[in-house]
């Protein structure tokens, strides 16, 4: 019998990365479209965000960009695949080999890592040329949808890809950490943009969970572009001052009366 060859091998890997980034956006960024455009409208109209509707054609646009960004990471996993293969990189099949505390660790290091990778990235695209040339792209939503998760100009969608190659050569990492920074990161992403103040406002930015970006922090970011240059936490803006404090202001009158509202009935 023939050994298989490299190119069969190369095209089935080329269609099984394209067909999983294809799932992971549309299957994200549908579910939280439809629970929170469509099924709870009425139920989330008060978490609703400064009240705007998307513009004309918006959502097709939003997708189509995406779709160029998928066909990158897409490019991006294959790389990824090829650099595995050949032992470049170390992403592993079995817990056993580095354990679970390697497990945890690793995951909340990439995790924080890709957060810092988005923070200065993404502060350095607001740079006025690159704004213009490239990030622009990304703002043409004022009020964002859920389907503008990965609508990027192809320059900042290879930016982003590139930190998890980046990354996985300096730190060895399980399968399964990998799909929970990628399942992750889709749903941050989604969630961010889907207009609707999905947190309680008592945890973040209020509370306990103050650390974590709640939705009108990217919301804001899009309306006004003022900061607010973080993607799942707020240390980076709240360090380098570059939060935008009317997100807070217009979050406390209008969701922090909310929680008061709740708290009473
Ligand atoms: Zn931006
Ligand atoms: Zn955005």
């Amino acid at each position: 019998m023939p050994e298989p060859s490299l190119p069969p091998t190369l095209t089935q890997m080329a269609l099984t990365v394209f067909i999983s980034d294809s799932l992971r956006y549309a299957l994200a960024a549908g579910a939280v479209w439809l629970v929170v455009q469509v099924l709870l409208r009425r139920r989330l109209a008060g978490r609703r965000i400064l009240d705007a509707a998307p513009a004309p054609g918006q959502i097709r646009r939003e997708i189509t960009y995406s779709l160029s960004t998928v066909a990158i990471f897409a490019t991006n996993g294959l790389l990824l695949w090829l650099l595995i293969s050949n032992d470049t990189v170390e992403v592993y099949p079995d817990v056993e080999r580095r354990g679970w505390t390697w497990w945890w660790i690793s995951l909340v290091l990439i995790i924080v890592a890709h957060d810092a990778w988005f923070y200065w990235t993404h502060r350095a695209l607001h740079d006025r040329r690159w704004f213009r040339a490239v990030h622009g792209r990304h703002h043409a939503s004022l009020h964002p949808t859920p389907w503008a998760a990965y609508a990027f100009h192809p320059v900042e969608a290879l930016v982003q890809a590139i930190f998890l190659p980046l990354f996985l050569l300096v730190m060895p990492v399980h399968a399964g950490v990998l799909g929970v920074f990628l399942l992750h990161m889709i749903l941050r992403n989604v969630i961010g943009h889907c207009a609707h103040e999905l947190f309680p406002w008592r945890w973040t930015p209020r509370g306990w969970m103050r650390w974590i970006t709640p939705v009108s922090h990217h919301h804001f970011h899009h309306a006004r572009n003022r900061g607010n240059y973080g993607l799942y936490f707020t240390w980076w803006d709240r360090l380098c001052g570059t939060e935008d404090p009317e997100y807070l202001r217009y979050g406390d009158e209008r969701f922090g009366a909310i929680v008061r509202r709740e708290a009473t009935t």
